[in-house]
């Protein structure tokens, strides 16, 4: 599968960019299957001027105009699913399952903001005899996205709905390494009769985020990425400034109990560290496994044997990428961790090129390694065994990792649930589910150097994000006196 060369998508055109070329590699067989541009600082300029022009007739509409839009685009990404997962398959390597998740969770986002006109009423007071405030959430005007390879279609739409359909005009820059399906969303957005220049794709790296973190006339920025990433573009954006919600790294830790459902717990976790690959920021990464837990701990190994790459395990990302995840399997194994099952020696499905980026489902156990505990993040199909005695003990080793997003418990017990949702240092807690993440609505966001900035990436604290409010207090009645500070 071969895509036409990646542009710019400006004031409802693809545009070409003077920028150098980058390979997109497919990770189900390396092969280069097109090439995305490094924008100038030209091309967001232009993007920028586009989205400007698109403000004031965008934001004037009413929020009920605005969401017409958002409904038809819902029925077109509904429409296109089987193809749009095709994509996501191609570009970034995932199953037609996990793939076809993904898109059906952007459905259910798109949902969430056509039903921004009942979200944003807003309220009124009769703040006084005869007065009455009213408060009103107003756009920002232009506004940009930034995004990680690891959910092209998702986590685009964690912001394009909200942000458009709240009357802000956006500039996306998806991740280099999956710049595919950002065409098809731009393309959708146009079929649903998004007016032109409200939405705009502006291609790059490092460069151009660092370009939009600079350019005056952005008003907010959403980042998702890694911690470190995360860190430079809320400094440099807020530092010049701007509303900033930058989304980092993850290492989440679950804890599992003597008493826990062994079936449902073990396929619980299993999917958490293999699902995507284990390349995404909600997957399970350590296991803390307290008393005797064998009983669901070979149940877990058993599962993962099943799990095969090429036939129901998405490749990793890049090769460079997959030599980091051995590395680091090489490194706590030379540290003494017990290889349980050896994802590096896992045979790839016959049905699969070798030529793709595999590695097998590995699980490591750290009881008698004599390194410190697992702190880093890993993001492949791996997952870290530590044993402990006590609850006390698991959640104090939770509570030393860096990271906040997500933590889960598996028990029987309400008592140790609520115990371990209230000590847990995080923002997403699963009760007997390995990723936290429910059905829409919901806010998502983690804590610590998970998430830099006030509120959350989606739900109703998004609508925050992307607006700010204006109060509006006025007098009609005819009385002279006034009975409030004037
Ligand atoms: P990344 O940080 O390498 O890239 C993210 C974006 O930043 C891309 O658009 C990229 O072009 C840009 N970028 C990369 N390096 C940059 C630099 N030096 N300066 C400015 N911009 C730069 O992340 P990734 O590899 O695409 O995604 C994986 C990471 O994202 C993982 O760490 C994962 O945990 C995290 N992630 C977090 C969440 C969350 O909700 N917290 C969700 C998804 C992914």
């Amino acid at each position: 599968m071969k895509y036409p060369e990646i542009k710019n998508f400006i004031d409802g055109k693809f545009t070409s960019s003077e920028g150098k070329k980058l390979d997109v590699t497919c990770p189900l067989n390396g092969e280069v299957i097109s090439n995305v541009p490094l924008s100038t600082i030209t091309d967001l300029d232009k993007a920028i001027t586009a989205a400007k022009k698109a403000f004031p007739l965008w934001s004037g509409l009413t929020s009920k105009k605005r969401a017409e839009v958002l409904f038809s685009y819902r029925a077109i990404l509904k429409k296109n699913l089987n193809e749009l997962a095709e994509i996501i398959h191609y570009e970034n390597g995932k199953n037609i399952s996990d793939a076809t998740a993904e898109v059906e969770k952007s459905i259910e986002l798109t949902e969430f903001a056509c039903s921004v006109p009942q979200i944003i009423s807003g309220d009124i007071m009769k703040v006084s005899e005869g007065v009455t405030c009213r408060t009103e959430y107003t756009p920002l005007g232009v506004v940009a996205s930034i995004t990680p390879f690891n959910f092209p279609n998702m986590v685009p739409h964690w912001t394009i709905p909200n942000a458009i359909a709240l009357g802000n005009c956006m500039i996306l820059k998806p991740s280099e390494v999956v710049p595919v399906t950002a065409v098809r969303i731009a393309e959708m957005l146009k079929e649903a009769g998004l007016p032109d220049g409200v939405f705009n794709i502006v291609n790059g790296g490092k460069e151009i985020v660092e370009a939009i973190c600079d350019h005056p006339d952005i008003k907010a920025i959403s980042f998702v990425g890694s911690t470190d990433v995360a860190k430079i573009v809320y400094k440099r954006s807020t530092s010049n400034l701007k509303r900033s919600l930058t989304l980092g790294s993850a290492k989440n830790h679950l804890i599992v109990l003597s008493d826990a459902n062994p079936d449902l717990s073990a396929t619980d976790i299993t999917a958490s560290f293999t699902g995507t690959a284990g390349q995404r920021c909600m997957a399970a990464s350590v296991l803390i496994a307290v008393g005797k837990t064998d009983h669901i701990l070979e149940k877990i190994i058993i599962n993962s044997r099943k799990i095969k790459p090429g036939l129901n395990l998405g490749p990793i990302i890049s090769k460079k990428a997959r030599e980091k995840i051995i590395n680091y399997i090489n490194k706590a194994e030379n540290a003494g961790a017990t290889i349980l099952l050896d994802g590096r020696k896992t045979e790839i499905d016959s049905s699969a090129d070798k030529a793709g980026f595999y590695l097998g489902p590995t699980i490591l156990d750290y009881t008698n390694a004599k390194t410190p505990i697992p702190l880093e993040e890993v993001f492949g199909p791996v997952m870290e065994i530590i044993r402990v005695d006590t609850l006390d003990e698991a959640i104090n080793i939770q509570k030393r990792s860096r990271y906040g997003n997500a933590s889960s418990v598996f028990t029987q017990s309400g008592g140790v649930a609520e115990e371990v949702a209230k000590k847990v240092n995080v923002g997403m807690v699963g009760i007997n589910i390995g990723v936290p993440v429910p059905r829409e609505p919901f806010s998502f966001g983690g804590w610590n150097d998970s998430k830099f900035g006030v509120g959350d990436i989606t739900g109703k604290s998004s609508i925050e994000f992307w607006t700010q409010l204006k109060k509006i207090t006025g007098k009609w009645s005819k009385q002279e006196k006034q009975d409030w500070m004037s």
